[in-house]
């Protein structure tokens, strides 16, 4: 038996469903509360990494912002007890309804990805008598050496506006009068291991600092985004990122003016590592040339290793066994629906538990009705 988990009560719950540790919930908040403050640096956690609403409601508590990507993620931050006051709200395709509930409820900043985006907010809020605070959302063209679909900050992707492009930009702001352009943001990418890779976006953003005063361009907050990794391979090692040396590194590489404030939106370093997947073992079919264990997750549950080539550690919790080596695979009519290959498990039967690991961030959030499933349902681990 593996893992930190009381088998004998998840053995009475209806697989699969998604399973969240609230004491590495908290441990983790703890620590970035202390790391925050350390530095006066503000964090605004990324919804889009997991909305379940007690998780939401766990984090607003901690005094965090929210980092929002879609009016109802806006809607689902309000909801939990995140103030409208520490929103803010990025994404390249923000519709006309979702710039409008924003602006009724007066979050704190929108990260602007175009100029007809730009106008667009100004011509709302005009509307309204209202004054849009804004960050222009700017592509640094940093590599974060991640996955190729979870890279944002290369010119070649579809987020935030190029430098080449920002002489222009800054000239229509001055024209929009119901904008006040208070910041920048910048987010590289996701799931980036070494915090290295965070330095040349400090040069950048330092850079960038130096033009926009040239411009007379007064910036009260710098946003770096979020993106810090999660150690997939040992969850148990590392169940809390290392976000010491994260914001460290944001200190000693920033030179930030006197009295701006840095903001953060990490996602997946928050809740990755609390959440698993519990999945029961349907059966144990042997193949011509290997043995699969097929569960009751699928793809539809957890769609990561489908969509990334994502590894999550794959535990049976309810066996010690001796270990064999199998492919874990789920039952949806994909051929890329498969957890893991040629991967040791102790010995696995029939109604066996199966934990999939470090599943907290982009999982549930991300499940669909694909082949007419259920969405997986979810319990905190202080709740059962
Ligand atoms: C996805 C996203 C984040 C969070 O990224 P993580 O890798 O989960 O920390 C932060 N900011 C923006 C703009 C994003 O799109």
């Amino acid at each position: 038996m593996k893992g930190p988990f009381p088998v004998d009560k998840l053995k009475n719950i209806d697989t699969p469903f998604y399973y969240y540790d609230t004491d590495v919930l908290k441990k983790t908040l703890k620590i970035v509360k202390e790391e925050t403050k350390k530095y006066g640096f503000v964090q605004h956690y990324a919804v889009k990494a997991n909305a379940n609403k007690k998780i939401l409601e766990l984090i607003a508590t901690e005094g965090f912002g929210a980092d929002c990507v879609s009016g109802n993620e806006v809607k689902a931050a309000v909801n939990a007890g995140f103030p409208a006051s520490k929103i803010v709200f990025a994404g390249v395709g923000k519709t006309d309804a979702e710039i409008n509930l924003a602006l009724d409820l007066n979050i704190f900043c929108f990260n602007v990805e175009s100029l007809p985006e730009l106008e667009a907010i100004n011509e709302l809020a005009s509307k309204k008598g209202k004054t849009a605070q804004v960050a222009l959302r700017i592509n640094p063209n940093v590599d974060a050496h991640t996955h190729a679909y979870i890279t944002t900050g290369l010119s070649e992707n579809k987020f935030g506006f190029g430098l080449s492009q920002l002489d222009t930009v800054v000239g229509v702001v001055a024209t929009q009068k119901n904008i006040k352009l208070i910041g920048i943001h910048l987010h590289i990418g996701s799931q980036i291991e070494d915090v290295k890779t965070f330095v040349p976006l400090c040069e950048k953003v330092n850079e960038l600092q130096t033009y926009f005063e040239g411009k007379g361009v007064k910036l009260e907050h710098i946003n770096l985004g979020g993106g810090l990794g999660i150690d997939y391979q040992e969850p148990d090692k590392t169940p809390i990122p290392d976000f010491q040396g994260y914001f460290k590194v944001f200190k000693e590489n920033l030179k930030l003016r006197d009295g701006q404030i840095a903001h953060f939106e990490l996602g997946r370093s928050i809740v990755g590592q609390c959440g698993s997947l519990i999945t029961k073992v349907t059966y144990v079919k042997e193949g011509e040339t290997k043995k699969f264990v097929i569960v009751d997750a699928g793809m539809t549950d957890l769609i990561r290793p489908a969509l990334y080539q994502a590894y999550h550690k794959v535990e049976n919790i309810s066996s010690d066994q001796k270990e064999a080596t199998y492919d874990v695979v789920g039952p949806i009519c994909e051929s890329s629906d498969v957890f893991v290959k040629d991967y040791k498990l102790n010995e696995t039967k029939r109604g066996d538990l199966i934990a999939l690991r470090s599943a907290g961030a982009y999982g549930e959030i991300m499940a669909s009705h694909y082949n007419c499933r259920e969405i997986p349902k979810a319990y905190l681990s202080d709740k059962i």
